[in-house]
């Protein structure tokens, strides 16, 4: 049983577990729920039963099955629920189209969200965020960033800088628990940062006691993600990256050094 502990008004975000290794983000107070990326509806549906939530919306990051998989089974069960996502025609069931710079609010559970445009993996990627968090799908993985499926690095690298531009205390909520694999990569590449191997320890350790690692922040991305250093000498220099190019082309260039030895790794 996934029980949680209910609050009046404030709400929670809780890791609804799904295939081997995603989390279904669930936003909730004591009554209402919104779910982020539902790949598969039973453990959504699940979770909302047992904890006697009414599903409000439903958010879409992006077409790739694994989370949108559940949108129709939900629609069916809970059919005046909202369902955000970007103008893709591949995925199926949703109510709503949003783009960069839209913004949406729920009263039950209180929160505004806004749309940021992040393509690079899928090319209709986007995340949403607000002052506090943000729910960015595939693109920005703790310690890593998703596989570069329909992009290019000029269109990737720049969707990664502009999570990396967010407040540092904003809390990061991927959809895949792949922190302690991406560190494996990170640690190779960047083998003398400090606060990347206390993280890598930490992480460890919760992993050993299969606890989520999740939400990371952009503050710990920025200090410990090599695809959010791009743009740092040292790492351009470890890609073996040089010559009289402009500072972002240079980034970009490191950013597409990275992602192939890390599909390589
Ligand atoms: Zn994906």
């Amino acid at each position: 049983m996934n029980q949680i502990t209910k609050e009046p008004s404030a709400f929670s975000i809780y890791p609804i577990p799904a295939f081997d290794d995603n989390y279904i983000w669930c936003i909730h107070n004591s009554t209402h729920a919104i779910v982020v990326d539902p790949g598969d509806a039973k453990p959504v549906i699940d979770f909302l039963q047992q904890n006697t939530l009414q599903l409000q919306a439903v958010l879409i990051t992006h077409h790739h099955f694994d989370h949108v998989g559940g949108i129709t089974e939900l629609l069916g069960k809970y059919p005046n629920i909202h369902v955000y996502g970007p103008n893709n025609p591949r995925i199926k069931g949703l109510t709503h189209y949003v783009k960069e710079h839209d913004k949406i609010s729920f009263n039950s559970p209180e929160i505004s969200l806004s749309v940021l445009e992040t393509p690079g993996h899928t090319l209709d990627h986007i995340s949403y965020f607000n002052e506090a968090l943000v729910f960015c799908g595939d693109t920005l993985f703790s310690g890593g960033c998703g596989r570069m499926f329909e992009g290019t690095p000029d269109i990737f690298y720049p969707s990664l800088k502009k999570l990396g531009q967010l407040p540092e205390h904003t809390k990061v909520y991927c959809t895949h628990e792949y922190t302690q694999a991406n560190l494996a990569f990170a640690s190779h590449v960047d083998p003398n940062n400090k606060t990347l191997k206390e993280y890598a320890n930490w992480v460890t350790n919760k992993r050993a006691n299969k606890e989520t690692t999740l939400p990371s922040t952009i503050s710990k991305e920025n200090e410990i993600n090599p695809f959010l250093r791009c743009h740092i000498p040292y790492m351009q220099n470890a890609m073996q990256i040089a010559g009289a190019q402009s500072n972002n082309e240079l980034a970009i260039a490191t950013f597409a050094s990275l992602r192939k030895l890390k599909d390589e790794f």
